[in-house]
């Protein structure tokens, strides 16, 4: 539930520019994706708006103001990867909890078990809480690891080729459960893929990255029916 603005970001590793002047904005509760081959600059950009590795240049706002002037838990920018990032040892019920106990903000346990609860109904998770993570399926981990990031209500919503290592029919199913958790969610989320279809039948607008600029930004008839 932010609006997130990228102006003129450029960064480079060494002699390699990774990213080279990129402007776009995330409007509130939008979902956009950024679409691209391998190597293009995606994970970069999602990267600097994450927090982690600052610009060569330009700068990244968050309702207005500059990011850096604003304290992470105050930003609430949650991520989801394609490995998933489960802890092997914990339950997934104790997965999804985890993430409601940081240092900087501790909810009580009955609305930690009350708001788990709820999200692992919402992604069909109810009768896998006891299990650890080698005890489900993949399409499992990923629906906990989407649950991890959910509970922590995020203001914005990273999300790094999250379906990548699923196969192509739970892909399809996850989509759906994406766009339909997005209308109740509510949240911003910025989502990255090399995959054309889920490009397009995910993003409210997508924005076409290659070698580190954006070359199309639009709705997916837009970017379709582009030169
Ligand atoms: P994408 O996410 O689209 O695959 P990346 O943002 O990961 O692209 O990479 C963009 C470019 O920056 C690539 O040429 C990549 O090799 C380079 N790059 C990314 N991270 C690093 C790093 N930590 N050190 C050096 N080069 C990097
Ligand atoms: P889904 O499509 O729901 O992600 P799958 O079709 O991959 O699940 O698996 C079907 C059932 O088999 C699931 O209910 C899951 O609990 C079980 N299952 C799949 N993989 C594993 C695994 N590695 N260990 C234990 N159970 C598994």
């Amino acid at each position: 539930m932010a609006k997130v603005t990228v102006e003129n970001l450029t960064k480079k590793y060494g002699k390699t520019t990774a990213v080279r002047n990129i402007s776009f904005d995330l409007e509130d509760n939008e979902f956009f994706v950024l679409f691209g081959p391998a190597g293009a600059g995606k994970t970069t950009i999602l990267n600097m708006i994450a927090g982690i590795g600052d610009p060569d240049e330009g700068r990244i706002c968050f309702d207005g103001q500059s990011m850096n002037f604003i304290e992470s838990s105050k930003r609430n920018v949650a991520m989801v990867f394609e490995n998933y990032a489960l802890y092997p040892h914990l339950t997934i019920y104790e997965n999804i909890a985890s993430s409601m106990r940081t240092k900087a903000h501790r909810e009580p346990e009955e609305v930690i078990d009350r708001e788990v609860k709820r999200i692992a109904s919402l992604l069909r998770l109810e009768g896998l809480l006891d299990r650890k993570p080698s005890q489900v399926s993949n399409g499992q981990k990923q629906r906990a690891a989407l649950g991890r990031a959910m509970v922590r209500k995020p203001n914005i919503f990273l999300m790094d080729e999250p379906l990548a290592h699923l196969d192509a029919k739970l892909r399809n199913a996850m989509r759906k459960e994406l766009k339909a958790m997005q209308d109740k969610l509510q949240t911003t989320t910025l989502y990255v893929t090399h995959d054309y279809a889920e490009a397009m039948s995910l993003g409210d607008r997508i924005a076409v990255i290659h070698q580190g600029e954006i070359c199309q930004i639009g709705t997916a008839e837009e970017v379709y029916n582009m030169p």
